[in-house]
């Protein structure tokens, strides 16, 4: 039998990268399909075969694909901030000719949603069934209204064309390979305390985060793409911390000398976030093991190269 031929969406960036080693660890061909725009060819691990393309246009790729992994989207907020037309482009038509080659491949697809589609969440902690609190029109929108587009989008390709379409809304996760300056918290604070700099913390501090470590999320996202659950599926870790607990903790983790330092929250910052797993657990057998203290010393270790 000939190996599994995977096609990743956003394989060049960091989740992306690390979901295309497993599937080659796992004896795998890999498609790693990127148009660079946060990501590096770098990040890209030897064996994958890399097509340049923005998945906001047609996509057509030779051959036959078994699966799809939809990853590529900008994803931190200093990114879809940047652009922001490009984000909802990229959420929008971008999973559209994404599902519409799953469709013509007659593959199964898993699309990478957020925690971000909750918005900043009334309910606490997040299960599947809740519909979110999101600002339409804040400057998050790009980002939140995309994925939402996203997810109807997938929804509407199961329910017309029986595309075997699955969807996984990913809280934070960090790890290896994020860019020290891509503005999400963990790579700002490891940065900012290997160099002795003051860690920024928007707001009190007191707003909650839970965080998952790449390898974990990797393993669930696998877990979803080998089960034929049309999900949402929420992906993350249920141990809730306060920015201020991972302030302190990264400082602890690095030995660092530095101290915190408070400024400007950010609009429409989410003050609690905690996804609730109960599904995943049940339907895929999943949940993380790795430990926030463990996680940092690992990305710290990484960073500081
Ligand atoms: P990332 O920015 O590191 O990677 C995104 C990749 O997509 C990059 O390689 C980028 O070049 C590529 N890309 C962007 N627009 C593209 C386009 N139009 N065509 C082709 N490629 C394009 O981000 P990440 O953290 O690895 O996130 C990956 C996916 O997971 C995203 O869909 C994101 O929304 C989702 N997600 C991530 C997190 C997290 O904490 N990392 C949380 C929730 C959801």
């Amino acid at each position: 039998m000939s190996p599994e031929r995977v096609v990743v969406t956003g394989g060049a960036g960091f989740l992306g990268s690390h979901v295309c080693e497993a599937l080659l660890d796992e004896g795998a061909q890999v498609v790693c399909v990127d148009s660079f725009r946060t990501g590096s060819r770098e990040n890209v691990p030897p064996g994958a075969t890399v097509v340049a393309a923005d998945v906001a246009r047609p996509l057509d790729l030779l051959g036959p694909v078994d699966l799809v992994l939809h990853l590529a989207c900008p994803a931190s907020p200093a990114d879809y901030l940047r652009m922001p037309v490009d984000t909802l482009r990229t959420g929008g038509f971008g999973t559209y000719h994404v599902l519409e080659l799953a469709r013509r491949k007659d593959a199964r697809v898993v699309v990478a949603s957020t925690s971000e589609v909750y918005g900043d969440p009334e309910e606490h902690p997040q299960r599947e069934s809740y519909w979110g609190h999101v600002n339409p029109i804040g400057p998050r929108s790009v980002y939140d209204e995309a994925k939402r587009f996203g997810e109807a989008m997938t929804v509407a390709f199961r329910a017309e064309h029986g595309v075997d379409a699955g969807i996984v809304r990913i809280f934070n996760t960090y790890g290896p390979r994020m860019r020290a300056h891509d503005g999400r918290m963990i790579p700002t604070f490891v940065r900012q305390a290997l160099a002795g700099e003051a860690l920024t913390v928007h707001g009190d501090g007191l707003q909650t985060r839970s965080l998952c470590y790449v390898d974990d999320l990797v393993r669930g996202l696998l877990a979803m793409a080998r089960s034929d659950h049309p999900g949402p599926i929420n992906l993350g870790n249920p141990a809730e911390v306060t920015v201020l607990d991972v302030a302190h903790k990264t400082i602890e983790v690095t030995g660092s000398s530095s101290v915190v330092r408070h400024v400007e929250s950010m609009q429409d910052d989410p003050r609690r976030r905690r996804p609730d797993i109960g599904l995943a657990r049940e339907v895929l057998g999943w949940q993380p093991t790795v430990a926030l203290e463990d996680g940092l010393r690992s990305f710290a270790r990484e960073f500081a190269g």
